[in-house]
């Protein structure tokens, strides 16, 4: 079992309902669980600006997939949310980014672990900030909270919060409580 830090955006076809809907399937995956969930946020794209702007969020999961099944895992779910490539950076209705997989650092063809841009972008740092206001970064151990000043100002302003993650964590039951 390994605890896994999953990134949620989307900018397309009511991305609020792409991402809550998203949490919940992916609480559905065999070998996924979701432990805890941030808030809903609202960010100014990444790459080219003529796009809505995003929703995000980020999701501490507990796995006992391998790093390149949970890939593929994440992969089948954007596509069933009929994400289409279109252009880099472009507007997708579901992004799943791996941002950690316990300490461990993975660099292949196909993942990046940790995410390579995750400390220089407001909407992974602030929610994950929220869920885990201690969390360690590999590989160095470098706390979290230590990367709030050096993130673009202007970003950061932009990020706001659109719905609080007061509805999660998910029931007992382990049935997600989403609505
Ligand atoms: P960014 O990675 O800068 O956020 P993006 O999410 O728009 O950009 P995608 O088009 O979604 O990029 O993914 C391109 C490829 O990145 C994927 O096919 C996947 O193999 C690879 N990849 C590498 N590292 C990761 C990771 N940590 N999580 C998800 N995909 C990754
Ligand atoms: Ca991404
Ligand atoms: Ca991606």
């Amino acid at each position: 079992m390994t605890e896994a830090v999953i990134g949620l955006g989307s900018n397309l076809d009511n991305p609020e309902q792409q991402v809550l809907q998203a949490l919940k399937e992916l609480d559905g995956i065999p070998g996924i669980r979701i432990l805890k969930t941030s808030s809903l946020y609202s960010s100014v794209p990444v790459g080219p600006q003529d796009q809505p702007d995003f929703v995000n969020a980020v999701a501490l999961v507990k796995t006992e997939l391998e790093p390149e099944p949970l890939l593929n895992a994440l992969q089948d779910l954007e596509n069933r949310h009929r994400r289409v490539r279109l252009r880099h950076w472009g507007p997708r209705t579901l992004d799943l980014d791996v941002l950690f997989f316990g300490k461990r650092i993975i660099d292949t063809p196909r993942l990046r672990v940790p995410h390579p841009e995750f400390r220089n972008r407001v909407f992974t740092v602030i929610p994950l900030l929220e869920i885990m206001p201690d969390f360690l970064m590999p590989p160095e151990n470098t706390p979290l909270r230590d990367l709030t000043g050096l993130l673009p100002e202007r970003d950061l302003r932009a990020l706001t919060i659109i719905r609080e993650s007061s509805r999660f964590p998910f029931s007992s039951a382990g049935k997600p409580d989403l609505h």
